[in-house]
């Protein structure tokens, strides 16, 4: 069985779950996963952040109009009387529970329960929007198998058992459609797998059923060598290996969640991106064979804080980096990047919830100085470090202030930490060396 994964503009419009459903009619037995419709996810966070503010009205006004965008898109999509009418039914009882949390006190379990309204709506509507067209589906709760640990990892021998179980005791038919996004927490709480979360949860699924192939079908036609939104005449990668897409997603590239691929690489089951707008592009395959050599893609990761640790006799002083360590893993900030010498460690981190504390002990130890805004450039490729053209990049990119490198960190990758006002000026310099328009 496969996994398909319909991202927020796949289900954000009625002629686009038209084309989903055209997509997903086959005939063959699947799971089908959906984000919620686009923009929503992004209002129902306005509408939480409003109650915390203690704004209650504001957020009242975001429901009612929000409320007014889904009756009409449900009169466009519903021409059966009684399916129109439940499916009002539904997505009514969903906003009067968004209303009740307006007088609320806010908490992160508040919130979590608010932004998972987005994902119930939508599979509600599709479902129906199926069953209108004749095409045989039903709904698998996500909340009755997906579930977090305590570390916020997917618990999947529980997802497995549970799928399994509910799968087992729904109807016999052709399309299961679940939410993406949403499960319970260890306390039994609703929560989430953190914004485009969804791609996480296709291949959670695709692991505990060992799918034949995972497909995340999004508004573009799959991983593209560069970053789009910043960069002009980017392409779609055909090819990535796990390792390459799992680098890619980590360091920016926006297209999926930075977990996506950990599921299902044990397994080398693969995953499919695909563009809902354009079935017939190839797209991205992801799989465990390798593939073309020097570099293939990059993305560039935004909001990033760099550390430099100065401490006389560093590396001599035995124990010096682990105590480095023990810090950041108190305060449960992980470091992304890192560099040495001898008097000196840098290193990033994405997450700087904790720096303030995270500084004061580090003060105590050695001298410090902080660089924010900056982006980690991400360069993928096929044993892109062995590449003999990759001493180029520094040509590429001599009036581009360097802050940080790692190179040979795997073979795979070779990272820049560079100020983020730079970030445009170097993308579109590697572009244009990956299309070979500059020769050196
Ligand atoms: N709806 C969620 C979000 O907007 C999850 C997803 O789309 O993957 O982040
Ligand atoms: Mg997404």
């Amino acid at each position: 069985m496969k996994v398909l994964k319909f991202g927020g503009t796949s289900v954000g419009s009625v002629k686009n779950m038209s084309n989903v459903k055209d997509i997903i009619n086959d005939g063959s037995k699947k799971v089908v996963v959906l984000s919620a419709m686009s923009g929503t996810t992004n209002q129902l966070v306005a509408i939480a952040k409003d109650i915390e503010n203690g704004e209650a009205n504001l957020a009242i006004d975001k429901i009612n109009s929000l409320l007014e965008t889904y009756f009409i898109t449900i009169d466009e999509l519903l021409s059966n009387v009684v399916l129109n009418t439940d499916v009002k039914k539904y997505v009514s009882s969903i906003f009067e529970l968004l209303v009740d949390c307006t007088d609320k006190n806010f908490s992160e379990t508040l919130e979590n329960k608010i932004l998972a309204q987005g994902e119930l709506l939508s599979t509600y509507m599709f479902n129906s929007y199926l069953k209108q067209e004749g095409v045989s589906s039903t709904l698998l709760p996500a909340l009755s198998f997906m579930r977090i640990d305590a570390f916020k990892e997917p618990d999947s021998d529980y997802i497995e058992a549970q799928f399994k179980t509910v799968f087992d005791a729904a109807e016999n038919v052709e399309i299961y459609i679940t939410q993406g996004f949403i499960c319970l927490d260890v306390a039994g709480d609703i929560s989430n797998l953190q914004r485009g979360g969804s791609d996480y949860t296709a291949t959670i699924i695709g692991a505990a059923i060992k799918a034949e192939e995972v497909q995340i079908w999004t508004d573009i036609d799959g991983m593209h060598n560069n970053d789009p939104r910043y960069v002009e005449n980017t392409k779609a990668i055909s090819n990535l290996s796990f390792e390459e897409a799992a680098e890619l997603a980590y360091f920016g590239a926006k297209i999926l969640h930075p977990q996506t691929v950990t599921p299902v690489r044990k397994d080398s089951i693969p995953v499919r991106l695909k563009n809902t707008m354009k079935p017939d592009a190839h797209g991205t395959l992801i799989s465990n064979s390798t593939s073309g050599s020097g570099i293939k893609a990059i993305a560039a990761k935004d909001g990033i804080t760099a550390i430099k640790i100065k401490s006389a006799r560093m590396l001599q002083a035995h124990g010096f980096l682990k105590k480095v360590f023990e810090i950041f893993e108190t305060y449960h900030t992980s470091i992304d990047m890192i560099t040495t010498s001898e008097v000196a460690v840098s290193l990033t981190i994405d997450d700087d919830k904790n720096l303030d504390k995270i500084l004061v002990e580090l003060e105590k130890i050695a001298s410090i100085e902080v660089d924010k805004n900056q982006s980690i450039v991400c360069l993928v490729g096929n044993s892109v470090v062995n590449h003999q053209d990759t001493y180029k990049l520094f040509r590429i990119l001599q009036d581009v202030k360097i802050r940080m490198i790692s190179y040979g960190g795997s073979n795979n990758n070779i990272s820049l930490l560079i100020d983020s006002k730079d970030k445009i000026n170097t993308l579109q310099k590697l572009n244009d060396y990956l299309f070979e328009l500059v020769t050196l």
